[in-house]
């Protein structure tokens, strides 16, 4: 048997959205190591050029196409182009997401509807735009990058802790509709992840509180029983596990990433 057989995904096409840094950029180049050919989308154009020259290292084919997947005419541009560059779509990770915070009290309307906007409407919006691809194939995968704030809720975190709570609901009753055309739909919980957006999270303890840094992120990491980060490639990981052809019989669920913090 030759490498390309033994791979876990090989044949399959992924689109992984929001790919051009952290948790997305993972899960785009575990997907691709795992056999996949993997379209990317987000809407710097310099990270998705070196993303796709990264896949295309590893030996699969990319594409990109910059998108705001808060749009919806940029979403069905960026789904019908990466589909055709494919030659289809088996699957589909949602994974573009943004976390923005704030006391409840004069909480600002512009940041709860670009919550909204980006962490649920965004997911509505890509899915609604690949799913006739998905169940003409009569097959597929959807993984929804969610949170342990789509579980538990936290202070100052009420329009992002909304959204994900939203996506969940969203992926159940997906998953529900999709079990006729064999296409599974699940979501992945994670806790404090080391990535950009927690580099930007660990800044804006600082300004509000004067710690350091490197307090800031200590703090994020004893919120987590195991008093760390999560590693990008941890969560990519389990993509790659859910997007096998023997994950079938899992569906309608969100896995926990946290390091223990939530067990449900
Ligand atoms: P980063 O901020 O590090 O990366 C986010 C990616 O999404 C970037 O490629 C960004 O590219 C893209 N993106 C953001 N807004 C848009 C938009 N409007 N349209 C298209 N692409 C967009 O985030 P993480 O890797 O940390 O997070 C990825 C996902 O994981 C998010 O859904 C997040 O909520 C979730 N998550 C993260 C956790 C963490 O601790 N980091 C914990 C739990 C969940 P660009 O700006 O170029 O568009």
């Amino acid at each position: 048997m030759t490498d390309h057989q033994t791979l876990v995904l090989s044949g399959k096409r992924a689109v992984v959205t929001g790919a051009g840094r952290g948790i997305g950029r993972s899960i785009a180049l575990a997907l691709a190591s795992a056999g996949a050919d993997v379209a990317v989308t987000a809407r710097t154009s310099t990270e998705l050029d070196q993303l796709v020259h990264d896949i295309q290292s590893i030996g699969r084919r990319s594409l990109s196409v910059p998108c705001d997947v808060t749009d919806p005419e940029q979403v069905k541009y960026m789904a019908t182009t990466l589909i055709d560059g494919l030659g289809g779509v088996d699957i589909l990770v949602n994974n573009a997401g943004n976390a923005g915070s704030h006391k409840f009290l004069n909480h600002p309307d512009e940041l709860w509807h670009r919550m909204l906007a980006i962490n649920l409407t965004s997911v509505y919006y890509v899915t609604k735009a690949f799913l006739p691809k998905l169940v003409e194939q009569r097959q597929g995968r959807i993984i929804t990058i969610a949170s342990i704030a789509s579980r538990v809720g936290g202070g100052y975190i009420a329009a992002y802790s909304a959204a994900k709570h939203g996506v969940l609901g969203l992926t159940r009753a997906l998953a529900v509709e999709m079990l006729p055309y064999n296409i599974t739909v699940n979501a992945i919980c994670p806790g404090y992840v080391d990535t950009p957006m927690t580099d930007s999270s660990v800044a804006n303890i600082s300004a509000r509180t004067g710690m350091s840094a490197d307090q800031a992120r200590e703090t994020l990491a004893k919120s987590s029983p195991q008093h760390r980060l999560i590693e990008p490639e941890e969560v990519a990981a389990i993509a790659v596990f859910l997007a096998q052809d023997s994950s079938k019989g899992i569906t309608g669920q969100a896995i926990n990433i946290d390091g223990g913090g939530v067990m449900s």
